[in-house]
């Protein structure tokens, strides 16, 4: 198959890297994508998910035609990053990029937006067939996955579809992902001086503390996780706290363990409240849905194989956390998430090795190439 062009993938990379492109404000990094994509020749469409999300574009779907009668392949790389990305110093050591440590790197996902436009012109460039493609570039994954829960799916056809938005070295295929659902908890107590009469007050503060203490949390097992992440409440010292908040999260890949789960934390809450004459409030949000991709899927089949013509050793797992992956799924798209290259994505000392973003564009054209037989 023709190889890709490393100076241009780089200099693409490098490209993207510069851009401020944070949840919801992704404009920047959507104009110079469209750009690339009408340069690319493809019809592209906006959708509204930034209307409905308060963003500043929506998710954007472009469409190749095919050059053989294969069925439509789907690519997707989200445009947003995590924050601080202003005023990035970047960073080459060897075959690495970094930041200079004070923002992020915003490989996560900018890696797979390079490697998916080096595909796309290594396949102009040398003609080679390919089915028709859909390139999907999606706003607001890292605030929950929320550019591709409002996605308008009308405007996917393709069955199957590859996701490059995963750290770790390039060949590793996720193939199942966990639900999550997210837990508003609001204590109520009963106010009351601390001082003159605190017998006639009810401590949200301590109701929260107890329960939350008789949660379990962390991992929990294989496919379950569970975690208190922000709690709020309280004026002052003075004041026995009738108000506290909690925000939690739990995540499973088995539906039944995901509900016991949130079950099992609402009772803690509830009973600890119920013993002091407090109450809780509870509101659950799903935020994205469970995926497990056949192990005989076309997708797993063509990833796999594709990994191993590029020399990287395909490894097929599960994973934690959510993505653009679910929700394809969710309607129909048999999709995978592929590992980029990039380590330590969030942080700032996230990073990005060159070679393997290289490798990561070549299992690109690789997987296009297999699609283009079927
Ligand atoms: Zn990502």
């Amino acid at each position: 198959m023709p190889a890709v062009n490393r100076e241009r993938l780089l200099a693409t990379f490098v490209d993207l890297l510069g851009v401020n492109a944070t949840s919801r404000k992704e404009k920047p990094m959507a104009e110079m994508v469209l750009a690339a994509m009408h340069e690319l020749g493809a019809t592209v469409h906006l959708d509204d998910a930034g209307v409905q999300i308060g963003g500043e574009v929506g998710n954007l779907i472009a469409d190749f035609p095919g050059t053989v009668d294969a069925p439509p392949l789907l690519f997707c790389a989200h445009f947003d990053t995590v924050q601080p990305t202003e005023g990035l110093v970047l960073r080459q050591t060897g075959e690495k990029f970094t930041s200079d440590g004070t923002t992020i790197l915003g490989a996560d996902d900018r890696a797979g937006i390079a490697a998916i436009l080096e595909m796309l012109h290594t396949l102009r460039d040398s003609g080679m067939p390919h089915p028709p493609l859909q390139c999907v570039f999606t706003i607001a994954e890292e605030i929950g996955v929320m550019g591709s829960m409002v996605l308008d799916y009308s405007l996917i056809t393709a069955p199957y579809g590859f996701v490059p938005d995963s750290s770790g070295p390039v060949g590793r295929i996720i193939v199942s992902a966990p639900a999550q659902q997210h837990i508003d908890f609001v204590v109520h107590g009963k106010a009351a001086h601390a001082g003159m009469n605190p017998e006639t007050g009810v401590s949200a503060i301590t109701v929260a503390a107890k329960g939350i203490a008789r949660m379990k949390l962390g991992r929990l097992d294989d496919e379950t996780t569970a975690n208190v992440g922000i709690i709020s409440g309280g004026h002052a010292t003075n004041i026995v706290a009738d108000r506290v908040e909690i925000e939690a999260e739990a995540r499973s890949r088995n539906p039944q363990k995901l509900a016991d789960q949130v079950a099992h934390m609402r009772a803690c809450l509830e009973e600890e409240a119920a013993a002091v004459g407090a109450t809780v409030e509870c509101t659950l949000t799903d935020t994205f849905p469970a995926f497990t991709l056949a192990a005989d899927s076309p997708t797993v089949r063509m990833a796999t194989q594709a990994a191993e013509t590029v020399g990287a050793p395909p490894v097929v797992m599960a994973t934690g956390g959510g993505s653009d992956a679910n929700f394809f799924n969710q309607h129909g798209v048999q999709a995978a998430i592929l590992s980029t290259g990039y380590e330590n994505p969030h942080g700032t000392n996230e990073s990005q090795d060159i070679a393997q973003l290289v490798t990561l564009a070549q299992w690109l054209v690789e997987i296009v190439a297999l699609g283009a037989q079927a």
